[in-house]
């Protein structure tokens, strides 16, 4: 096993639930009406390994949208079909260094990086306009769940409806950045915004649980095989690719600082999701709605702060 004495490892991961726990800090996003209807107290962690061993604790079968955290996975399947060279002619590599819907392009006139809003809309015309383009919006939204359920061992990927609606009609940003783009000439040949957007509200609103992207982290963090069916979902070039991605831009405007404190991969959402990945080692999702005022969830950053004091799993322990 690479955890060889799980059953020690899963206590110290309880002692570092429990204090996250107690703290109240944080606020659930409103910018979307449908969110605050989750509970402050909600908090749960799953943890699954390369070997498929897992653990969890908390509130881990609660479902709630994947939000932001869909937005390494679009990626991941954009670079899969058109490779880095292609995605990476419409959106950039580097953080932004501003907030995730901040109505700003790089120097060249592409979004920043595919883990902000900007780029991720970019990504999602990409799926629409190269990857499938012969395809309708009900089968484009069919294709991407059905990715997401696999590298998810089929565990539970849904849909939020209300979520989806809510945001669409509360979407003003994110129609400015999407236009904004179509004024820059951002977008492949044939775009259709308006599904893209549609699209791009749809991806964030995809429903699941901790313990389901606890697989999903394992299966990035296992080179993009799925550990608890062992099917082959990406290629590990694919992987790398969104590892460093996540590593540099996955937590907002806080990018830096969680790279320097934690030196892993990881992708928040406004849900209160955080994805963290331990190259090959295990895949973890903490979720807790209050964000902190650069939207990531506290008690998640916390955990990930946490853990990386008790064990060497930061990226330049060990040297
Ligand atoms: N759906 C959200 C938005 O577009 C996703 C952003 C996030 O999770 N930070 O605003």
């Amino acid at each position: 096993f690479i955890i060889p004495d799980f059953s020690s490892f899963v206590k110290d991961i309880e002692e570092i639930y429990n204090r996250c726990k107690v703290n109240t800090s944080g606020k659930i996003a409103d910018y979307i009406p449908q969110l605050t209807r989750y509970c402050p107290e909600s908090w749960g962690v799953s943890i699954c390994t390369v070997d498929g061993q897992r653990f969890s604790i908390g509130d881990v079968e609660e479902p709630f949208t994947l939000q932001s955290c869909s937005k390494p996975l679009t990626y991941a399947i954009a670079l899969e079909k058109l490779g880095p060279k292609v995605v990476h002619s419409y959106v950039g590599q580097e953080p932004s260094g501003r907030n995730f819907n901040e109505l700003v392009l790089d120097q060249n006139k592409k979004p920043h990086n595919p883990m902000i809003n900007a780029g991720a809309i970019l990504t999602c015309s990409l799926m629409n306009a190269l990857v499938k383009p012969d395809m309708t919006s009900a089968e484009i939204f069919d294709y991407t769940m059905s990715w997401f359920k696999r590298l998810s061992g089929g565990e539970y990927i849904g849909f939020n409806n209300a979520v989806f609606l809510s945001e669409r009609e509360a979407a003003d940003r994110n129609y400015a950045l999407g236009f904004y783009m179509r004024e820059n000439k951002c977008f492949p040949k044939r775009t259709n915004l308006k599904e893209v957007m549609d699209y791009y509200f749809q991806c964030c609103a995809m429903e699941t649980n901790c313990e389901a992207m606890s697989v999903i982290a394992a299966s990035m963090a296992n080179g993009g095989i799925c550990p608890t069916t062992e099917e082959k979902v990406f290629r590990p070039e694919v992987i790398r690719d969104v590892l460093s991605i996540m590593h540099s831009c996955g937590t907002y405007d806080y990018s830096g600082q969680f790279a320097f404190k934690v030196g892993l991969p990881a992708k928040s959402g406004v849900s209160g999701g955080m994805m963290l990945v331990i190259p090959n080692v295990m895949g973890i999702f903490a979720w807790s709605p209050p964000l902190d005022d650069l939207g990531n969830t506290v008690r998640g950053l916390q955990f990930c702060e946490e853990l990386v004091n008790t064990f060497n799993f930061h990226r330049y322990d060990n040297l």
